[in-house]
Order: C-alpha cells, then sequence, then structure tokens
C-alpha cells in the first residue's frame, strides 16, 4: 500500500510572525520564505495582505518572486481583505486565498453578532468571492474546535459547494485534546456529503501542549494537510511545530501510513535561520532540532549507542540536518573547506559572500584555537543578515572598569565617511556605560527590555552571543551581537538594534491582526 502525501502548509510568517517580538522584515521574510520552499513546504502562507502596507508588500514580494510553493494570502471574509489579498497574490506562479469567519457560539454572539444563518451566508458569500479570482480556496471557519458540531458540518458543507478546496479546522485557542479532534475531522468525514471535494486541514495552537499530538490525530482521522510553523513559534504557546510533525510521520509511517514531502535534512538549518531572524532561541531540549536533541549523556547509553546506533535513537542526527561530523576548522583550513562546511550547515553563499566570511573567519581563527559548526554558522549569520542600510559601525573602543569605579567608556563610531568620538563616565558597569555612549553618538534613546549572554560553542575562547531588546517610542527592535569579547558582542547587538530602529522607525505601526 502506498503512502498518503500530507501536504504541509507554513504559517511561520503569517502565524508565527504573531509571537511577540518576531516581526520580521522584507528582506528576512524573503529570505524565510526562500528556505521554505527549499524544505518543500507545499504551501507558504505568506501573510495577512490587508493587516498593513508592510503585510501587503511583503505577501507581493514572495507571490512575485519565490516559486516551488504555494503561495497563500490571508483574508477575513469580506470583499475588501478578498480583494486586497489577490492584489497581493496575482503575480504567484500558484496562488490561494486563505478566507477566515468565526463560527463558535461564542464569537458568534461577541465578536460578529450574526446569527448561525448569517455566519453561513458570509461564508459561502466570501469563498465564492475569492473563487472568482483562483481556483485554490481555503476556507477556515476560526475556532472551529467550540463550534457545535452540527453546525460546523453545515458550514463546511456550504463552503466547499461555494468552491472552497481546502477546508481547515483551527484550534484557535488550543483546547482541544487528541481525541476530541479525532473526533471532529471523523464527523465531517462521516456526515458532510461532498467533503471528497476537498482537503481537509488541522491548524492546532499549542496552549495545552498538544499541537503536535492533535495535528496527527487529526491526519489520522482523514486529515491531508497541517498547518504548522518552523520551532512551533506564534501567538501565546505557538503553533503546531514543522520540524516535530513532519518527523513523527517519518518515523512513524509504519502506523501512519502517510508521509510529506519535506526535506528533512532542511529542518536543522531552517530551525537555525527562523531562531536567528527572530530571536527566539530554541530551547536545549527541544524535540528534533534542539541542541541535545541527540545527546546521549547515560553511560549505559553510550555503550549502547556505540554497539548499535538504532538501540537508543529513533531518529539519524544526519536525517534532520545535523552535520554528520562536528569537523573542528583551524587558521589553515582553505576557503574551499569553509565553502563546503557552509554547505553542510544548509547555507548557500555567492562567491562573494564565501569571501567576506572567510576573511571573518581568518581572523576569528586567529583568536580561537578551534572553529566549530556553530562559530561558522553565527558567522555566516553576521556577515550576510547586514542589511539594514544607513548603519553605524563600531570603529573602536576603549575601556575603564575597576570594582567600586564608576566606569568610563571612549568610543569610536562611523557614520558613512563621518566619524565622532565620546567618552561616557557612568553607568553600572562597562555594558551599561558602552551602551549610554552608543545612545550618546546615535542619539536614539531606548530602553533595554532584555540582555542575554550566551556561549555559541564550549570552551573558554567560544564566541559570547549578545541578544538585546531595545524599546523606543513604544515599540520593541531585537538586536544580535557575536564576538569572542563580550563586551564588544554586547556593543555590536545594541548596535544592531539601533540600527534597526533608525531604519524602522518610519514604518506605519503593525495593523489589523488575524486571530486563527
Ligand atoms: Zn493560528
Amino acid at each position: 500500500m502506498s503512502k498518503r502525501m500530507i501536504r504541509i502548509f507554513d504559517t511561520t510568517l503569517r502565524d508565527g510572525e504573531q509571537s511577540p517580538g518576531a516581526s520580521m522584515n522584507l528582506s528576512e521574510k524573503m529570505e524565510v520564505a526562500q528556505a521554505l520552499v527549499e524544505l518543500g513546504v507545499d504551501v507558504i502562507e505568506a501573510g495577512f495582505p490587508i493587516a498593513s502596507p508592510g503585510d501587503f508588500e511583503a505577501v507581493r514580494e514572495i507571490a512575485t518572486n519565490v516559486t516551488g510553493s504555494v503561495i497563500a494570502g490571508l483574508a477575513r471574509c469580506n470583499d475588501e481583505d478578498i480583494d486586497r489579498a489577490w492584489e497581493a497574490l496575482k503575480g504567484a506562479e500558484a496562488a490561494r486565498i486563505h478566507v477566515f469567519l468565526a463560527t463558535s457560539a461564542i464569537h458568534r454572539e461577541f465578536k460578529l453578532k450574526m446569527d448561525k444563518d448569517e455566519i453561513i451566508q458570509r461564508a459561502v458569500n466570501g469563498v465564492k468571492r475569492a473563487a472568482g479570482y483562483c481556483s485554490d480556496i481555503e476556507f477556515s471557519p476560526e475556532d472551529a474546535s467550540r463550534t457545535e458540531l452540527d453546525f460546523l458540518c453545515a458550514v463546511i458543507e456550504a463552503a466547499i459547494d461555494a468552491g472552497a478546496t481546502t477546508v481547515n479546522i483551527p484550534d484557535t485557542v488550543g483546547y482541544a485534546t487528541p481525541a476530541h479532534m479525532a473526533k471532529v475531522i471523523r464527523t465531517l468525514c462521516d456526515r458532510v456529503p461532498n467533503i471528497d471535494k476537498a482537503v481537509v486541514s488541522m491548524h492546532c495552537h499549542d496552549d495545552l501542549g498538544l499541537a503536535v499530538a492533535n495535528s496527527l490525530a487529526g491526519v489520522e482521522a482523514g486529515a491531508g494537510q497541517i498547518e504548522c510553523t518552523i520551532n512551533g513559534i506564534g501567538e501565546r504557546a505557538g503553533n503546531c511545530s514543522l520540524e516535530e510533525v513532519v518527523m513523527a510521520l517519518r518515523t512513524r509511517g509504519d502506523y501512519y501510513q502517510a508521509d510529506t514531502r519535506i526535506k528533512s535534512q532542511r529542518l536543522v538549518p531552517t530551525s537555525r535561520l527562523v531562531s536567528n531572524i527572530t530571536g527566539l532561541v530554541v530551547p536545549r531540549n527541544k524535540a528534533v532540532v534542539g541542541r541535545n536533541a541527540f545527546a546521549h549523556e547515560a553511560g549505559i547509553h553510550q555503550d549502547g549507542m556505540l554497539k548499535e546506533p538504532t538501540t537508543y535513537e529513533i531518529m539519524r542526527p544526519v536525517d534532520v540536518g545535523f552535520a554528520k561530523t562536528d569537523l573542528v576548522l583551524g587558521k589553515h583550513s582553505g576557503r574551499a573547506a569553509l565553502g563546503d562546511r557552509a554547505k553542510a550547515l544548509g547555507y548557500s553563499l555567492t562567491a562573494e559572500q564565501l569571501r567576506e566570511v572567510f576573511d571573518a573567519f581568518k581572523v576569528l581563527a586567529d583568536k580561537k584555537k578551534e572553529v566549530y559548526d556553530d562559530d561558522i554558522a553565527a558567522l555566516i549569520d553576521q556577515q550576510t543578515r547586514d542589511d539594514v542600510a544607513e548603519s553605524w559601525t563600531m570603529v573602536s573602543y576603549e575601556v575603564a572598569a575597576a570594582s567600586g569605579k564608576t566606569p568610563s567608556v571612549t568610543l569610536r563610531m562611523k557614520h558613512g565617511q563621518r566619524e565622532v568620538t565620546e567618552t561616557v563616565a557612568s553607568g553600572d558597569g562597562p555594558v551599561d556605560a558602552m551602551f549610554l555612549a552608543i545612545e550618546k553618538i546615535t542619539g536614539v534613546p531606548t530602553v533595554c527590555k532584555d540582555f542575554r549572554v550566551q556561549a555559541v560553542t564550549v570552551g573558554k575562547d567560544a564566541q559570547a552571543e549578545v541578544n538585546v531588546e531595545l524599546e523606543y517610542h513604544g515599540r520593541v527592535q531585537r538586536g544580535r551581537g557575536v564576538s569572542t569579547d563580550s563586551l564588544e558582542a554586547s556593543a555590536l547587538a545594541f548596535l544592531n538594534a539601533i540600527n534597526r530602529i533608525t531604519v524602522y522607525r518610519d514604518a506605519p505601526a503593525q495593523g489589523v491582526q488575524a486571530t486563527l
């Protein structure tokens, strides 16, 4: 018997981006979209075009330039939303309009103030309008898991009749359990007479930690599409995690008799990319892509692993994209070796980028004897993601700090051709003094909301990675810096955030948000 192919609908760029602090700029969204194509996702939900001009622009750019996956845009069930979604999507090689409307009693009564018949009419009108633009239409009854089953069946039947080719069943508030979800899907498959004309889809939130389990239960009951995000990011506790649900289906293909088209070796590189861009760190013990996901500490396990890996390992690290060997590079390693390593880590660099990264690698290899995979990934991220134009850069600094004394920093920075030097003798310590000096030079006063330092690799000479979140006029920007010198890494992270603030401070605030 051949395995059923389950479609993977990735919503990292729409639902995932709604995680607090995870907003991405246009070039970051393009980068993630390209990585999702390489990962092999069937559908990329690129955004919610009516939400803001920025959202519209991102969906349009992705639809026009990214090929290889269907590009979806979200719309509420009204003409203006749907027209706007199509306007953004129309340049796509393959486009899907995704319309949604709440159906549960609580939403009908308190949010929409509409009765059941009005809901059905509105859903039908929305689907029909979208179907006038393209043939690939998804309909989502928001809060489906809390909707009365009889009514849910009626809405779904009407939506399919109107032209919906995918019907998505969102557990918007993360309320469902696996047995409950299976019952909902089974009921739809048994009772909706035209259900075979559409693909049933799962969209689960992780408020009870059940998003992956609920999605799998839905697949077992007949669903043919799963909506998910890289690293499970999303509002509140997040969405179903793509890497977990994909590897569950693949590892237990014997049971589900189902699989996906995902190229699993791309999971770790894609996870790393999304984590670096959003600043949402992947926990070490995260299933599939966490740093410890394949680490065996217990002696008895190690012994078994050496004799036969499958005694304790249900998946091979290499199958999800962890590099085969943690090959260490040093200062005598050449550009070709670095290029090979970058490729093994999932990066495709242009000759120009490789040259830049190699220059930075040589500087690092002089400071640090052994250069590990994570060092290389950090270098590449630093070198290739410097997309903030007109930025301030650091030229040099000098610090004087001693216990019981006020620290002093002399900082030299550059903006275009202009160089500015400031000395600040203030603050609680050298990091604080450094931040004050940067604020003084750039003229951007901020409130520091988060400051985290972590080692990129092992060893006392490891690089420090610093992540900061700075608030400026009520909006938060992230910044990241990496260096073997933790004070320099802090300064780079702070500067990165300030540069983002100066670039995006005139951008309009985030508009309408979808709760799906
Ligand atoms: Zn959602």
